[in-house]
């Protein structure tokens, strides 16, 4: 299925205007197309005009009920059995018609189905060129290492923009010497392929021409940031996007913004002082499926408000997720340890640690695997390391954990995360 350049541009044109509005004349600006499609989905039918009452989703209602809120038609069996084909075979760009269907990678083992339209795609693709990629009339090349092609981007490759695809399945090491050949203005990638492609630039001593550097698809650490930033001499920019849409990109100053011009965001916060919040989405341009007031289950802080001009709620950092907290019984009672403190005990202990994974395996059982720039001092940091998580578990009366080792292993297949609960996935 070919998109439409001309609805791209025109699509584009309006992101572009859009932008600056604040959410609340936007949402009331897309509210009357909104309609149109809450009437032809099932599940909704009785929502149209009460704006704001609509019942409260997240991605395991939403699965449940897949037939009634879609206003296509399709039945849940049918886009699983093809999402799944797709996964296995490697090849994402089945469709049912028009429609493609994406199988969101739950770590909490619930997974979600979210089909695509043809407008949609041509949406998508307007808003990654205005708040990612950024229009010029410089002729540009843009290098992106993704998992699987993403034909989208390639079919906007046009006069001003060239799109190349690098598999990451590949050894990063082997796509060096054509990248430096491509030469690209703007990198695309994850963190962790991100920081391969640094540290080669590194290794053989070449000087990094990027103008841009687009980091998607996994948390940016900050310590990875500063990393990319002192090896690429520019500063690292975000997508923030999952399978339920493109929430949030980088402003001309450097914040994370949600994207409040087609997103009403609302906050369900997650502690006492209210740092941290899953946000509750509102999609006013999705049509083939509709997300309304749906709480994903990212944990975000919000940032101070930013002096780009844009009206939007700035993330200040994407923690990680909540099927990633650590959860512990403690007399009968449930302690949860958020991410960024399991990080920060790791990060105090040693400044040997390049990168790391702290695992929940069991109840009463950590596995940490740990990337050394040093392997002579293995033993003591493991055991600094080692007291740094018992110290932090000992302040919420957390005893009596295991904590064990083992090699630090990433595949780029994996979407990679510092602080993960898999205990909890195998319930
Ligand atoms: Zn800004």
């Amino acid at each position: 299925m070919k998109i439409s350049k001309l609805k791209v541009l025109l699509y584009f044109i309006s992101l572009r205007l859009s932008r600056r509005f604040s959410s609340t004349k936007v949402v009331f600006w897309r509210k009357n197309s909104w309609n149109r499609i809450l009437k032809k989905t099932p599940f909704y039918h009785s929502y149209v005009d009460k704006q704001g009452a609509f019942p409260k989703m997240n991605k395991s209602i939403f699965m449940e009920n897949f037939d009634q809120l879609n206003s296509l038609g399709i039945q849940k069996e049918r886009a699983f059995s093809l999402a799944l084909k797709s996964e296995e075979t490697r090849d994402f760009s089945s469709n049912i018609g028009s429609i493609s269907v994406g199988l969101s990678s739950g770590t909490s083992g619930n997974k979600g189905i979210f089909l695509t339209g043809k407008r949609e795609k041509e949406i998508w693709v307007a808003a990654i060129l205005d708040r990612v990629i950024g229009f010029s009339f410089r002729k540009r090349k843009v290098a992106f290492f993704l998992r699987a092609n993403n034909n989208l981007y390639e079919s906007v490759n046009s006069k001003l923009l060239t799109f190349r695809f690098f598999d990451i399945l590949d050894p990063i090491p082997e796509h060096f010497e054509k990248l430096l050949d491509f030469s690209p203005q703007i990198l695309v990638a994850q963190p962790s392929v991100l920081v391969s492609i640094a540290q080669l630039f590194e290794a053989k001593k070449r000087k990094p021409f990027f103008k841009k550097i687009i980091s998607v698809a996994e948390v940016l650490e900050q310590d990875q940031k500063e990393y990319l930033e002192g090896v690429f001499g520019k500063r690292v920019d975000q997508v923030y996007q999952c399978t339920e849409g493109f929430l949030a990109h980088t402003c001309s100053k450097g914040s994370l913004h949600f994207n409040e011009d087609w997103l009403k965001i609302e906050k369900a916060y997650l502690d006492k002082n209210q740092s941290r919040f899953h946000p509750i989405i509102t999609d006013y341009l999705r049509t083939s499926q509709i997300l309304a007031n749906y709480e994903l289950n990212d944990i975000i802080h919000e940032g101070p408000k930013c002096n780009c001009g844009l009206k939007s709620t700035v993330i200040e950092k994407i923690e990680g997720r909540s099927d990633d907290v650590f959860s512990f019984a403690v007399k009968e009672n449930e302690v949860r340890i958020f991410p960024d403190f399991i990080r920060r005990a790791v990060l105090i202990s040693s400044d040997d640690i390049s990168n790391f994974k702290v695992v929940l395996v069991e109840p009463k059982k950590v596995v940490v695997e740990l990337e050394l720039k040093d392997q002579d001092g293995k033993l003591k940091t493991q055991n600094l390391v080692k007291n740094s998580l018992t110290k932090l578990f000992l302040k919420y009366n957390v005893e009596e954990i295991i904590i064990e080792f083992r090699e630090f292993k990433h595949s780029p297949l994996d979407k990679f995360t510092r602080v993960k609960n898999e205990y909890q996935k195998t319930l």
